[in-house]
């Protein structure tokens, strides 16, 4: 394809706003523009990305076994109130309305649909397992879209959603997932690791999370320095506290004045942070809660959300509310006489002559012990907070480390929550009625566009792997427009190899060279001929046969044979 046809409108600086590395490269290189926060339009050499990044999960979901299928954008509301997640989900589900008054919503993911189409089309054990996938536009309602691409309200994803009879036939379909999943990334050259997640919205007890490792990435994933041990953050467990200490001390109430933060009582008190304790109030159902835990220690808000009675999304009760419940303010509470429910971390509750707030305003208890100054209910001790790194790791597999990742692709053990909840079935082997295991499994096309560049650029700008490229071969013209020998030798080439079926860009744009080597720099297609009146005089071209190979003169005729 010629450059001169094609919008592809580079830009030499990176347009204020657009924080991370891939961002800036995609509006520098002329990937995407944005419409509105969220949205955007991607251009030709954005979207032959996105073609062949498609390509790639076609291929390996049809190697997997798994169907294709394409389910509507727009969804009706009657199916999201069976399974009951038109009340749950919040307003990241755009609702509307059509001319009959009739409530829809734009599908953020599928499950609802594709179980309406098992429960009305497949029946027996013999269809069975199945998976369906799609690779479709869904749109979420994001609280903050940003980072271009990465986080928008529009996306690509690619999900599906299987069905087994039995949960030995789910467990194969899952692990062939999980694998599927790993070629995908692999071929697109990412560095990537597999973690265990959260399944938030989507429900289920179990899930997978992909992660492409970059500083940028949103995430945190915890890893055990010595085992296959790897989750989310928002996931993640450390081993379990050695076992209270028996008291040493006696209870006293000690006078804090001014001082409301735990780093000022530890201070003050000469006590480590980490034997005080910070209690924070957080909206319950019927009323402020307490969640203790320790000083040192930070509160994991999915976790703490599972708790029973606790407002979702989790908030933290207001002062006025605060002080109605306990009497004193923030800086000064503790679980030692609350009169709301508590909650403890186990590590706070592992601690022995500890401190806390004593529900008076300026007032501290120090030598606090469970059981012996406060009741503590094995129900009431949980794992609430966030792992820190250097924590020991579960199963004796050394200490936690953290690396940053982007989320790319989520695969989830859904059970039976969906087909329950829909009423899908099909006849067993016997002839009953039974309920399918289903799965689904999430990958983000338009961001994996983003996450390899994380991993693929340099200064001077992109690094296309050649899988992803969104053309295999730069041609650079030098001169195109006057030199006539130029303009043969590189229409030749370019006919040559779209011959041969190599896709090639010639750029045949009337540009001084230093504005087409930048070019060719920031849009980092891994091959590149340049084409240039002195070299054609000596019968040659100049052929880079990858990134980071050396330059090499090769005759014209020549250069298919060393491109391929
Ligand atoms: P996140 O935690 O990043 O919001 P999620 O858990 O909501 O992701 P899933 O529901 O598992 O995401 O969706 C499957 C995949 O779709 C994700 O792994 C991600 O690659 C992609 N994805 C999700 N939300 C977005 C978004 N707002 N923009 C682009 N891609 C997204
Ligand atoms: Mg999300």
């Amino acid at each position: 394809m010629r450059q001169s046809q094609l919008l592809i409108p580079t830009l030499k600086e990176a347009p204020a706003g657009a924080e991370v590395a891939s961002h800036q490269l995609m509006l520098r290189a002329g990937l995407v523009r944005q419409v509105a926060a969220g949205l955007y339009t991607w251009l030709p050499l954005g979207l032959r990305v996105i073609r062949r990044i498609e390509a790639i999960i076609r291929e390996e979901m049809d190697r997997s076994g798994a169907q294709e299928v394409l389910m509507p954008v727009v969804q009706p509301a009657e199916l999201w109130q069976e399974s009951g997640r038109w009340e749950k989900m919040g307003p990241e589900l755009a609702r509307l309305a059509d001319r009959h008054e009739r409530d829809f919503c734009l599908g953020p993911t599928h499950e609802e649909v594709i179980t309406d189409l098992f429960r009305r089309e497949v029946h027996s054990y013999r269809q069975l397992p199945c998976n369906f996938y799609q690779i479709q536009t869904k749109f979420r309602d994001e609280v903050r879209p940003r980072f271009g691409v990465m986080r928008a309200r529009e996306f690509t994803m690619k999900d599906a959603y299987s069905f087994a009879a039995d949960q030995a036939s789910f467990d194969a379909t899952y692990r062939e997932m999980h694998d599927c999943y790993s070629r995908i990334l692999r071929r697109m050259q990412l560095d990537f690791r597999a973690v265990e997640a959260d399944t938030g919205n989507i429900g289920g007890a179990n899930s997978h999370e992909f992660h492409v490792l970059a500083e940028s990435g949103e995430d945190t994933i915890a890893y055990a320095s010595e085992g296959g041990y790897a989750a989310n953050l928002e996931r993640a467990v450390a081993a379990p506290p050695p076992p209270r200490p028996t008291p040493g001390e006696t209870l006293r109430e000690v006078a804090t004045p001014g001082r409301t933060t735990i780093a000022e009582v530890a201070q003050f008190l000469e006590v480590p942070v980490g034997r005080c304790v910070k209690a924070l109030a957080i909206g319950g159902e019927d009323g402020p809660m307490l969640l203790i835990l320790r000083g040192d220690h930070e509160l994991n808000a999915i976790k703490a959300q599972k708790l029973p009675g606790v407002k979702q999304p989790l908030e933290f009760a207001s002062e006025a509310d605060i002080r109605t419940a306990t009497g004193a303010g923030p800086g000064s509470i503790g679980p030692v006489g609350a009169e709301v429910p508590v909650f403890v971390d186990r590590e706070a509750a592992a601690l022995a002559d500890f401190v806390c707030g004593a529900n008076r305003d300026g007032h501290h208890l120090v030598g606090v012990n469970w059981g012996r100054d406060l009741l503590l209910d094995e129900a009431q001790v949980g794992d609430l907070r966030n792992v820190a790194v250097g924590d020991p790791a579960p199963n004796d597999q050394g200490e936690l480390q953290f690396l940053k990742g982007i989320e790319v692709g989520h695969i989830f053990q859904l059970g039976d929550t969906y087909s329950q909840a829909m009423g899908a079935s099909f006849l067993d082997r016997e002839g009953k009625a039974s309920v399918p295991i289903m799965g689904c499994y999430g990958m983000g096309v338009t961001r994996l566009v983003a996450a390899v560049i994380e991993q693929h650029h340099d200064a001077a700008g992109l690094r296309w792997p050649e899988a992803l490229a969104p053309f295999d071969v730069h041609l650079v013209a030098l001169n195109y427009g006057k030199s006539e020998s130029v303009r043969e030798a590189a229409d030749r080439l370019l006919a040559e190899l779209s011959a041969a079926g190599i896709e090639a860009l010639l750029d045949d744009r009337p540009e001084r060279p230093g504005v087409k080597f930048a070019d060719a720099d920031l849009l980092g297609l891994p091959k590149r001929v340049v084409i240039g009146e002195r070299g054609l005089k000596q019968g040659c071209v100049e052929v880079r046969a990858g990134h980071g190979r050396d330059l090499e003169q090769v005759a014209p005729a020549e250069v298919k044979a060393r491109l391929c």
